[in-house]
């Protein structure tokens, strides 16, 4: 009996579990020294002045949205080709999130689509670098000049877009840390910018909006004990036990990405001649959170589940967005809306893809998934 093989998994050496050990018999246990060593160790690696570590990715978006100044009212272009959370963090601020269509291409945001949604309550266009593929910020940028670009790069920590590490581009960037995704914390998100001012808000918008700091306090200093709630926040933060495994996964990150590259090129060579699968679009800094194919509708649910059956792990990313029925009925979003995303949808499997899995993993897989083609 074969193994079963997820889609994605962690890879959690000794080293990490030293530095957790380490960080618990510390002084701190929440927010303390290894927060800053793991920002500073984030937004280093990126090329961006600045890092905020969040609880989770969704919060590292919430914070986002309301550092770029979103309010209730404002329009977020997002696309539909993503994890709800992309939209759901417009909805907490009371704001609309508008999806516009994903290139065929690319399977991200398309600019041009996004510039027909824009107007004067765009305050956020949210391109998703979906799968690791680097999306297309500067496009946004010209579609929509005075909005805030932020990057979902939750697929695409250690991906490049030419010479430029992900992160260091669009006005915000957000990871996610999640066990899935290419440097893990259990759960934990960051923002990067290097944006002063988008950093402070991101600060006090993740610490229940307090400040501590007599330059940005609005009445007189009362004594050492004193603080001042300036802004509404959460608790949002994530542990120094955290911090201390993100740190230690941190060093290994070029190395995931190379065995993650490895892999997906593997698929390339090995899946390139079948007809009736399309590969997922290359570039030269896809950092290969997923390897989504996409086979005809038709038998995508089949195939889906014959995988399954031979122990392969496989998942879909994702039902679009704009048709979970919350969408549907608190947007007037149907069927139709977003043609490209939902083709997209319609025949999409991610195949097993993380830095852990044997390069005989992947003739696993092709082998599986040749079989069912053919059956
Ligand atoms: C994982 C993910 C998120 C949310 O991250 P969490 O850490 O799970 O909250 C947001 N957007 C995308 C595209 C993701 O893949």
């Amino acid at each position: 009996m074969t193994s079963y093989l997820p889609y994605g998994h962690q890879w959690i050496d000794d080293d990490d579990v030293a530095a957790v050990v380490s960080a618990m018999k510390g002084d701190w246990l929440t927010q303390g020294p290894a927060i800053e060593a793991f920002e500073a160790a984030v937004s280093g690696y990126v090329g961006a002045a600045h890092a905020v570590a969040f609880c989770n990715g969704t919060a590292a978006l919430h914070g986002a949205y309301h550092a770029a100044g979103v309010v209730a009212g404002d329009e977020v272009i997002v696309p539909p080709l993503t994890f709800a959370a992309t939209a759901n963090a417009a909805v907490y601020l009371g704001a609309r999130p508008v999806f516009a269509d994903i290139s065929p291409e690319t399977l991200c945001l398309d600019a041009a689509c996004a510039a027909e949604k824009v107007t004067e309550r765009t305050k956020v266009v949210a391109p998703v670098s979906y799968a690791g593929f680097p999306a297309d910020v500067e496009g946004c940028r010209r579609a929509a000049p005075d909005a805030v670009i932020v990057e979902d790069g939750c697929h695409a920590l250690g991906g490049e877009r030419g010479s430029r590490k992900i992160g260091s581009e669009a006005d915000m960037t957000v990871f996610s840390f999640h066990p899935v995704k290419h440097v893990t914390t259990g759960e934990g998100g960051m923002v990067v910018t290097d944006d002063g001012t988008f950093a402070r808000k991101l600060r006090l918008f993740r610490s229940h909006g307090i400040t501590k700091d007599p330059d940005r306090m609005e009445r007189p200093d009362e004594g050492p004990w004193y603080g001042e709630m300036i802004d509404l926040g959460y608790n949002y933060r994530l542990t120094d036990l955290q911090a201390a495994l993100g740190l230690s996964q941190m060093r290994r990150l070029d190395a995931f990405v190379a065995r993650r590259r490895h892999l997906a090129h593997l698929y390339d060579e090995a899946l390139g001649g079948l007809e009736r699968v399309t590969l997922p679009p290359r570039h030269k800094g896809h950092a290969y959170h997923l390897y989504p194919v996409r086979l005809p509708s038709s038998r995508r649910r089949e195939i889906f589940e014959g995988l399954r059956k031979a122990g392969i792990g496989v998942q879909v990313h994702y039902l679009p967005v704009h048709l979970h029925p919350y969408y549907r009925r608190r947007f007037g979003l149907a069927e139709g809306d977003f043609p490209r995303a939902e083709a997209a949808y319609g025949g999409e499997i991610s195949l097993p893809l993380f830095p852990a899995m044997a390069d005989g993993d992947v003739d696993r897989v092709v082998e599986a998934l040749r079989a069912l083609l053919k059956s």
